[in-house]
């Protein structure tokens, strides 16, 4: 089923992060972060009475500092707007109504999506009165609420699962591999897109995906299926939000979720920068398979070792993707691009390869005659056996005498002798270690 989206909009000050906030950290609400962006706090799932939905704080969408709060306004409310199925708008009711919140709401009205009023900073019951002046703000019944104190966030909550749609479920074709094409905006996403589609067969007509605006392409090359997931949001151009990083980060980490596959773009008449890793990284958090591709290679000047030097680059500034293949393409020319989808088949078929136990514990049993386990205080690890629990990526849970013995580092050991063993070249791997009870 696809998630519905909730965001949170309102002026600056009102508290939309501390709403957020507050909603993320009860713990009670939220099933888990997606990690990797807990620290932005931008983008979270949530649960309420049973009912799943995933959350925004578009307060979190911050733009150059000479940008004028009016555009602000503007951009986070066109961003709700675009992709929410139900907008929290917040007010200050200690302040009072605001020339901004009839600014923000002149924006959500044209909208016709479901709007909740939802009046902060009201930290006790005698305030409640002052939250209905916002009546006059033609949103219905403003809900008073404190999101620094916790009183009236779970009004909220109700009011906002009332009015989150039934989504229809999304038709998957389980046979297809989903590919998402992640990386800094202008590093030529679109363009490899564009030439994808332009090379293959497109099957149907785009079909809609979970976001309002997703649209997701099916492919075929050879006898294998592919879906382009999020062709919208790596070829539509334009909306005023678009080249703010948060917003793009956003964007992708939704298209990863739907993803089997993700292709990292680089720009390599740019060089690798701090961004591109941290796209790498939330690839890596999703648990796609990933590869590099490294595009705009026809505008390298190049000898017999550009490509090998720009590969040891992409290792060191990621090394813990060493097993994500590097391509050099370029979708102006086409050179290589016809290999991307093969690549993509590769790697998705190691993102769902499973083990058999019998020579899973094999590997470990050699693994830990080569290099003995960590030991604490005395007392030393050991594993008993292994299992795979899951693909996409593939999981082992390794049973143990002890998981407090274990390392990061031994784990890292035994992933690598994994790695050796069998193929698992553009896949992620997790392991996770139990005491056996
Ligand atoms: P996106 O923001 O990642 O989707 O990037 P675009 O696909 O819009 O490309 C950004 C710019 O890079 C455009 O001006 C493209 O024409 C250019 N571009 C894209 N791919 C290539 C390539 O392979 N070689 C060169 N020289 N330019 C490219």
């Amino acid at each position: 089923m696809p998630t519905p989206v909730v965001a949170i909009v309102g002026r600056a000050n009102v508290g939309k992060s501390t709403l957020f906030n507050r909603i993320v950290g009860q713990r009670l609400s939220i099933v888990e972060d997606i990690p990797g962006v807990t620290r932005d706090r931008l983008y979270a799932k949530g649960e309420w009475n049973g009912v799943k939905f995933d959350l925004i704080d578009t307060g979190g969408i911050e733009m150059d500092e000479e940008d004028e709060m009016e555009n602000l306004i503007r951009v986070q409310a066109q961003l709700a707007i675009d992709e929410a199925d139900v907008i929290v708008f917040v007010v200050d009711g200690k302040h009072g109504l605001a020339v901004q919140d009839e600014y923000v709401a002149n924006f959500l009205r044209k909208s016709k999506k479901p709007i909740v009023l939802a009046v902060n900073k009201l930290d006790h019951h005698n305030h409640h009165p002052q939250s209905y002046e916002f009546y006059q703000l033609g949103f219905g019944e403003p809900i008073p609420m404190s999101a620094e104190h916790g009183m009236g966030t779970g009004d909220v909550l109700d009011a906002i699962v009332e009015q989150l749609p039934q989504l229809a479920p999304e038709e998957v074709d389980e046979d297809a591999i989903r590919i998402a094409f992640i990386g800094r905006p202008n590093v030529g996403k679109s363009s490899l897109v564009n030439r994808l589609l332009g090379e293959n067969r497109v099957m149907v007509s785009d079909v809609a995906g979970t976001t309002r605006d997703a649209i997701d392409t099916p492919i075929q090359h050879e006898d294998q299926k592919y879906v382009l997931v999020d062709t919208a949001g790596v070829r539509r151009r334009g909306k005023v939000y678009e080249h703010i990083e948060k917003y793009s980060v956003l964007r992708a980490l939704r298209a990863m979720e739907r993803a089997d596959v993700c292709f990292v773009v680089i720009d390599a008449a740019r060089g690798i920068a701090e961004q591109d890793k941290r796209v790498a990284g939330y690839a890596l958090d999703a648990g796609c398979a990933i590869a590099f591709l490294v595009n705009k290679w026809d505008a390298v000047e190049k000898d017999d070792k550009t490509a090998h030097r720009f590969e040891e680059e992409i290792r060191s500034h990621f090394p813990f993707m060493r097993w994500a293949p590097v391509l050099f393409v370029s979708a102006l020319t086409g050179q290589r691009v016809s290999r991307v989808l093969d690549l993509a088949r590769s790697i998705a078929e190691n993102h769902v390869f499973r083990v058999q136990t019998s020579a899973l514990n094999r590997v470990l049993a050699d693994a830990q005659i080569s290099v003995a386990p960590p030991s604490s205080k005395g007392r030393k690890l050991k594993l008993y056996y292994g299992t795979q629990a899951s693909v996409k990526p593939p999981t082992f849970v390794i049973f143990v005498n002890d998981q407090e013995l274990s390392h990061f580092s031994y784990e890292r050991y035994l992933e690598n002798q994994l790695r050796e063993a069998f193929d698992f070249q553009g896949t992620p791997i997790r392991i996770r270690v139990r005491t056996r009870s």
